[in-house]
């Protein structure tokens, strides 16, 4: 079958695209590495590792597998010396304790008897020709002071990250060796009164000496001197009884021991220190401690109870579902300001962002279900990813997946009044989609050929198309198999290590469905079928028959088999059909007695179908007139996903579907529903009308937002979420000038308080639309917040507000240096304002920040090279901006595939609204 739009999701569309932006061939050839790839990962294929554990920068496969067969059964003990300056470096001395088995390596590189043995037979050390036991360590060459080996100094030497020691140091069996060094700030996140480490993926070496990779297991003992008024938080309970004054401690500092944990992967060990606030509560027999930093005794007394009781119901629901009891020593949480991601999973110090769990009395009914997500994943993620570990980075996604799925089935009960199904929907399958019809989509499975690029494998693919799969796989062979089947993979892999292969071949075990195709289609595959709907025969006396089927997007003929449901609307009624839809097409039969021709054909109308469903116009043209009236409610918040996708693909204008909007909106009581709409809005104004038709629908835009912030029949997390798109995209006078009057005071909502950071957001907008006063504004701001966290965060956002061209481009120059980019929320907050089109955007600065991203791969941490990226991109639709990201691909062959790819995504709106043959759309009709 021939494609008739432009959907791009090969390496063949790549080309398709870059030719249109005008690109060099040479370009088209390295594109063609982001192709997808159904290759699992190196395992297995490989058999020379074994001679050669490849010694590069980061750990490399090689390096990782010659190690999981030599060292075996590690503790650490890691003593830290914080000092009171944030200038001085915390010095630290570790111990690593393993058993050491050079046999095993020589015997199964060669599968005869090895050079050592030969020695040996001989009378010589059979260690003298091993391979030197290579530790993980940034700049060990500065900050490595001495190492010991079983009590003996030892020589040693640095390449790359690493630090070699003699093989002949060490004995086979038990081996001890202690390292005193200065610990890199890298991955600390050091502020003038705390500091968090943060370690996933690879970055635990960046700080302390280990051997950093999932599959060697390690406990840890952490024994920490801090200023003496510091909280110190760790993995695992403070001894109190064994409180001792370390050597390395300072005066006014305290030292604290740690119990040793069990068994963790080195991205777990994790300590948090510094100036915190305790809260501690028992639920369920467990004592929990939070600790956090906000001021304001009213927000944490309105949050404190509910955060709790989250934790206290996912740790038993998963107790519950995996029959397995909590599995680590305590469960402590930290609630960090400005956080680099929502939540991270260490074992008894589970980090949060603490905007996503201290929220405000306008949250939406979105940030209240995000923040029970949130808890429920993190929560998750001990037994999915903390108690059983993925082999290798490879397969971080089934930490995520696992983690998100239960989430999802978690949330439901603390939540009995909202739809569900719905909610998992509109959570998952807008996100995934937004990658996946990209040039730049990658599949879930994805090779990792080392660690320091294990952080380009997360987005939205992991993250929301996963789960999605996952759905699929419950459904195809029952929830009591896969809850059986995971109960066995966490009994049998506990404290371990296990691969998706492993998994799948066990599920597999327990059902007569053969995984494997469908495994290969939608894990290990990039993209995402296209679903048709066309009408055949019919006509105005003979009513339409419907025939589904599914095309592969690329022209790859790759088929994804999937189970749909399909509801026929006419005029008088709404058929439910069920098919599975695999390589042949299927015939949908008229409602029996029903001779209406007017149907529309919704296929996903479960809400859990994945593809880009290309309708037929009549239905098209059906679900713009009466998307309102589809029930149930799940089927409707699909068909508004389904209307947006047919804007993405260019088989629906903007203006049209704005139109929709305004009509369906005001009568819509669905919040999830509601909060989905909204989020298109950005998007269709900014990036997919031109001046003059934003000019005609802003009036009516701002009128129909406003009504219903001001609804007395609407929840108020619903007037929320109308209000903030109304402070996004209010640009008329009538509407500015309502901005002006909320932040000074001068208006309110009834039922509506503004936050503080309501109150930031407004006095920003109103800078960015360059209204007068907004200096005197944004200085009246400043000195009302209180709070110091946020008051450095402001402050640091500022000068991306300023009237003067040179503040701001000073401000995005001192970018350029990593110390700069060290709190990486602020400066994404900057960023998107510096580039924000209420101020008409910056595209003197997308080229600068594009080539700044190959460093801030290197430097940041996981989601922050793809945020960027969005920061830059996401906002503008104009050529100059395309022509740019086309110049830039040209001129930077070197890119990596993966980064290539991220870029891809976060351009697609922009390359797309670009290419020739996209229809542009120039007014709303
Ligand atoms: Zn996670």
């Amino acid at each position: 079958m021939q494609q008739r739009h432009g959907k791009l999701a090969t390496s063949q569309s790549n080309s398709t695209t870059l030719m249109r932006l005008g690109l060099p061939v040479v370009m088209l050839a390295i594109l063609s590495h982001c192709a997808p790839t159904a290759d699992k990962s190196l395992s297995g294929s490989q058999s020379s590792f074994l001679d050669d554990p490849r010694l590069e920068r980061g750990v490399s496969w090689q390096l990782a597998e010659h190690r999981k067969r030599t060292l075996s059964a590690l503790e650490y003990d890691f003593a830290l010396s914080i000092p009171n300056e944030l200038s001085v470096p915390i010095r630290g001395e570790a111990t690593l304790r393993f058993q050491y088995n050079p046999q095993t390596s020589r015997a199964l590189a060669t599968g005869v008897p090895a050079k050592g043995d030969e020695t040996q037979q001989s009378g010589k050390s059979p260690h003298s020709i091993e391979f030197p036991l290579v530790i993980d360590f940034v700049d060990a060459a500065k900050r490595l002071d001495s190492v010991f080996v079983n009590g003996a100094k030892s020589t040693w030497s640095s390449s790359e990250d690493h630090v070699l020691i003699p093989a002949a140091m060490l004995e086979e069996g038990g081996n001890s060796i202690t390292l005193a060094f200065e610990a890199g700030d890298a991955a600390l996140n050091r502020s003038d009164d705390f500091l968090y480490t943060l370690f996933v993926p690879d970055r635990a070496h960046f700080s302390l000496p280990l051997i950093d990779q999932p599959n060697l297991k390690g406990s840890v003992a952490w024994t920490i001197s801090a200023p003496s008024d510091w909280q110190v938080v760790t993995n695992s309970s403070e001894l109190s009884a064994l409180v001792v004054k370390s050597e390395l401690a300072q005066e006014n500092q305290t030292t604290r021991a740690f119990a040793r944990t069990e068994p963790l992967p080195s991205y777990l060990f994790a300590f948090a220190a510094g100036k915190f606030q305790r809260e501690t509560k028992t639920i369920n027999d467990r004592e929990m401690t939070m600790y956090h930093r906000e001021t304001d005794r009213d927000k944490v007394d309105a949050n404190i109870d509910e955060i709790f009781d989250l934790h206290a119901q996912a740790l038993a629901w998963l107790e519950d579902y995996t029959a397995i009891p909590y599995p680590f020593e305590k469960f402590d949480f930290v609630l960090i300001p400005s956080f680099q991601y929502g939540g991270m999973e260490h074992p008894g110090n589970i980090l949060y962002r603490e905007a996503s769990l201290m929220l405000d009395a306008t949250a939406t009914q979105n940030q209240i279900l995000a923040r029970a997500s949130v808890i429920a994943h993190e929560t998750a993620h001990m037994w999915f990813g903390d108690l059983v570990t993925m082999n290798w980075f490879d397969d971080v996604w089934t930490k995520e997946v696992f983690a998100n799925f239960m989430a999802a089935k978690i949330v439901n009960p603390a939540f009995p009044e909202v739809d569900h199904e719905l909610r998992f929907h509109t959570a998952h399958h807008p996100s995934a989609y937004a990658v996946d019809r990209t040039a730049g989509a990658n599949a879930i499975g994805q090779s990792l050929e080392n660690l320091r690029y294990a952080g380009t494998l997360y987005g939205a693919i992991i993250y929301q198309k996963a789960p999605i799969v996952m759905r699929h796989l419950e459904n195809l062979i029952g929830p009591n198999v896969l809850r059986e089947g995971l109960r066995e993979y966490l009994e049998d892999n506990a404290y371990g290590n296990a691969t998706w292969p492993q998994l799948i071949a066990l599920l597999d075990s327990k059902t007569a469905l053969n995984l494997d195709a469908w495994n290969k289609a939608w894990v290990y595959e990039a993209g995402r079928p296209r679903i048709v709907v066309t009408r055949d025969g019919g006509g105005e006396l003979s009513p339409a028959q419907f025939v589904v089927r599914q095309e592969d997007p690329a022209g790859m003929g790759r088929i994804w088999p999937q189970k749909l449901s399909l509801l026929a609307i006419t005029n008088n009624s709404q058929t439910m059909h069920s098919i599975e839809l695999g390589a042949d097409a299927m015939v949908i039969p008229k409602p029996a007695g029903d001779a209406s021709a007017a149907m529309i054909l919704l296929p996903n109308a479960s809400g859990i179908e994945y593809a880009d469903f290309m309708l037929d116009p009549q239905s098209q043209t059906g679900l713009l007139h009466d998307i309102g009236s589809i029930e149930p409610a799940v089927a409707r918040g699909a068909a508004w996903t389904t209307l947006w996708e047919e804007v993405q693909e260019g088989r629906l204008g903007a203006g049209l579907y704005l139109e929709t909007v305004l009509r369906e909106l005001p009568a819509e009581q669905n919040e999830l529903i509601i909060n989905r709409v909204l989020g298109t809005l950005g998007e269709s104004y900014w990036l997919r009308l031109d001046s003059r038709a934003r000019l005609a629908v802003s009036g009516p835009l701002e009128a129909m937002l406003w009504r219903e912030v001001e609804s007395t029949l609407r929840d108020t997390s619903a007037r929320a979420a109308f209000y903030r798109s109304y402070r996004a995209l209010a640009t008329t006078d009538t509407g500015v000038e309502r901005l002006i009057r909320l932040w000074e005071g001068d208006e309110k909502v009834a039922g509506l308080p503004l936050s503080e950071a309501d109150m930031v957001s407004l006095v920003s907008g109103l800078a960015l639309r360059r209204v007068d006063g907004s200096e005197r504004r944004l200085d009246e701001q400043e000195a009302r917040i209180k709070n110091t966290d946020r008051l450095a965060r402001y402050r640091f956002v500022r000068p991306s507000l300023s009237d003067s061209d040179e503040a701001r481009d000073a401000l995005f120059t001192s970018f350029a240096n990593a110390d700069n980019r060290s709190n990486e929320p602020w400066v994404l907050e900057a960023m998107r304002n510096l580039q924000s089109p209420l101020r008409g955007g910056a595209p003197h600065l997308i080229l600068p920040a594009l080539n700044l991203v190959e460093e801030i791969q290197e430097t940041g941490d996981i989601f922050f090279p793809g945020r960027w990226l969005d920061a830059t991109l996401g906002q503008t639709s104009s050529k100059r901006a395309a022509e740019i990201i086309g110049g830039y691909l040209a001129n930077n062959p070197q890119l990596s595939p993966r980064l290539a790819n991220k870029l891809l995504q976060s351009a697609d709106v922009l390359l797309r609204l670009n290419t020739e043959n996209y229809p542009v759309e120039s007014s709303p009709q």
